[in-house]
C-alpha cells in the first residue's frame, strides 16, 4: 500500500524540508533516506497520485520538471552525469502517492536497478 502522502505536507510547509528550489508550479528538496551524495526529489504542486495518472494535460508540467532537474543538476556539480528515475504503484517502488521525479548523482550509478 502507498503510504500517507507527506509531500503534500512538504507543500504546505507544515512539515519541514530543505528545499532547494521552488515556483509557482513545482518544489524540490533533498531526499531524506538519501540513496546517493546527491539525492533531490522534484515534484509537482498539482496532486498526480503516480506517473500512470499524468493526462495530456500535464504533458507541459512534466516536461518543466525536466528542466528544473536538468537546472538543479548543474547547479548541484553533476557535470559526470546523474539519473532521474520516477518509481510508479506498488511494484515499480513507488512509497508516497504524489508523482516525484528522483534526482541522483554523485557516485557511479549501477545498471540495471534492483
Ligand atoms: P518512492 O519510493 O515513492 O519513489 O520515493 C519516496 C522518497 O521519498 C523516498 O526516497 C523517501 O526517502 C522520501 N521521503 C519520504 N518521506 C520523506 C520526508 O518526509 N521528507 C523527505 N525529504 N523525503 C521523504
Amino acid at each position: 500500500m502507498l503510504a500517507d502522502n507527506v509531500f503534500l505536507k512538504i507543500i504546505d510547509k507544515t512539515i519541514p524540508a530543505k528545499i532547494i528550489h521552488e515556483d509557482e508550479r513545482c518544489l524540490a528538496f533533498h531526499d531524506i533516506g538519501p540513496k546517493a551524495p546527491v539525492h533531490v526529489l522534484i515534484i509537482p504542486k498539482k496532486v498526480i497520485r503516480t506517473h500512470d495518472d499524468i493526462g495530456t494535460e500535464d504533458a507541459e508540467l512534466i516536461g518543466h520538471l525536466h528542466v528544473v532537474a536538468a537546472k538543479l543538476a548543474k547547479d548541484l556539480g553533476l557535470a559526470a552525469g546523474y539519473r532521474l528515475v520516477i518509481n510508479c504503484k506498488e511494484q515499480g517502488g513507488q512509497t508516497v502517492p504524489h508523482l516525484h521525479m528522483h534526482l541522483l548523482g554523485g557516485r557511479d550509478l549501477g545498471w540495471p536497478p534492483g
